[in-house]
């Protein structure tokens, strides 16, 4: 049974979906981002917002020129509502996109709370929360300092994402000029791309659509630092789950020279990995091992978003290439109906991100059959995981279950794009694929007790 999106109610913080549609009287389509307060998120979800911020999820519908969740939801599966999103220019996107983080932080007062001569105002330093009033901005400043300045970068790179969205900003690829093996984390990979990264910022930040984006906005354009390091953090969003897989590959010595290539099944799979996912971001895989026998990603979900919905390719991938294609269901099923009859090649590793079992019992509930069969079929399996805390929780479950942890650890590629909560702003930012498992079929070597001290003198 198959982890649902639901999963990651709660877990994968809010952050803008680029959504592609187009108002059906534009003849060119117009690339519209949306704000979601999170790409996976199930109706259950959806209107918890409300809990935090009574009226939010009203408010984000209405932003968004859409009658209902089931609406909302058909967008994010990758559709286009039937009333268009009726958005006259980019400029009443981003006004309106804006406008679904209009309320008070403090008091979480929404517009249509505030008394006539009351405005909700922006933090000053990170344009990103807004307040009622300088009473609640006061009141809430020391929850608020701890977050302020991540939530700064928040503020710029949800406005930046659009330009993956139209497709401005390509991201730096070609082979690696050092063997895998040196680049172990993000600052070696930057050093690596050097110059040729360089060249890709320097384009995209003279570029007419970063032009349009910061015109259309209704603030000022940042400095250009401030936009690189914006969009280095979106870089990092997107390759971090290529790279994750290859550090997973890697660190259990997997051969990607069989001559019937390498398979990968990415678990659960939702928006988060599917959506303006494209073949070429996994290049970087490639690179990460010259001379491959091809690789074939597998997505496989209840959510995997439409458009990647390519038949399942049961050929023989080509040496040097990579091939991604999605599968929408449960993965027991996919299992039965694919694996077992020789339809789709055995996984040579299964990929989790952030399958947040640890969350609750119903979602635990959803991956314990997932999880056995991983473990009892000896599938190489790797998880990723928000924060230290969730890494204890999820260590814990997987010793209980007496799976063999391989290794575990801050992930060298995680996401340093930092995730807000959406309706609780002021809640410490996360990042996607902090922490990383490593587990190989079963017989825990760990015990219970060694496992505390492990975590405990870890990060
Ligand atoms: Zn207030
Ligand atoms: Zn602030």
């Amino acid at each position: 049974m198959a982890p649902r999106s639901r999963q990651r109610r709660q877990k994968k913080p809010p952050s803008v979906t680029p959504v592609v549609g187009a108002p059906p009287t534009v003849e060119t389509p117009m690339p519209l981002t949306l704000t979601t307060p999170d790409p996976s998120i199930d109706a259950l979800g959806f209107f918890s917002l409300d809990n935090n911020v009574p009226g939010l999820s009203s408010l984000i519908l209405q932003k968004l020129n859409m009658k209902s969740y089931e609406e909302y939801k058909m967008v994010v599966d990758g559709g286009t509502p039937a009333s268009g999103f009726g958005f006259r220019c980019p400029q009443e996107m981003f006004q309106r996109l804006e406008d679904t983080f209009r309320f008070c932080a403090h008091c979480r007062t929404l517009p249509s709370g505030l008394s006539n001569s009351k405005v909700l105002r922006h933090c000053k330093r990170c344009k990103n929360v807004y307040y009622c009033g300088p009473e609640c901005q006061r009141s809430d400043w020391p929850a608020h300092r701890r977050v302020c300045r991540e939530l700064c970068h928040v503020a710029v790179d949800r406005l930046m994402e659009w330009l993956l969205v139209t497709g401005d900003f390509v991201l730096p690829s070609g082979p690696w000029p050092c063997p895998a093996d040196v680049v172990q984390d993000w600052d070696v990979w930057f050093s690596m791309r050097g110059l040729q990264l360089e060249a890709t910022l320097d384009a995209v930040l003279s570029s007419h659509a970063m032009s349009i984006l910061w015109a259309s906005v209704g603030r000022p354009r940042p400095d250009p630092d401030v936009l690189r390091g914006s969009l280095k953090r979106l870089l990092t969003d997107t390759l971090s789950r290529p790279l994750t897989l290859g550090l997973g590959l890697r660190a259990l010595g997997i051969s990607t020279g069989k001559t019937e290539g390498s398979t990968v099944h990415v678990v659960g799979a939702s928006h988060v990995e599917t959506f303006l996912t494209h073949s070429e971001d996994y290049n970087e895989l490639g690179y990460m091992f010259p001379g491959h026998c091809g690789f074939h990603v597998i997505m496989v979900g209840v959510d995997v978003a439409t458009s990647f919905l390519q038949s399942t390719a049961t050929s023989t991938p080509v040496p040097g290439t990579i091939h991604i294609s999605g599968h929408r269901g449960l993965y027991h099923d996919f299992w039965e109906e694919q694996v077992e009859t020789g339809k789709t090649a055995h996984p040579d590793m299964v990929v989790a991100f952030h399958p947040g079992f640890h969350a609750s019992p119903t979602l635990m509930e959803a991956w314990l059959p997932t999880l056995l069969l991983l473990r009892d079929y000896k599938i190489p399996t790797l998880l990723t995981i928000y924060s230290h805390q969730e890494l204890a929780a999820s260590l814990q479950i997987l010793v209980n279950l007496d799976t063999h942890i391989i290794a575990y650890g801050a992930n060298p590629f995680a996401s340093l794009k930092p995730e807000q909560v959406y309706s609780n702003p002021n809640k410490q930012p996360v990042y996607c694929s902090a922490y990383y498992i490593i587990f190989h079929g079963s017989s825990c070597q760990l015990d219970e007790k060694q496992l505390e001290e492990k975590i405990d003198g870890g990060d």
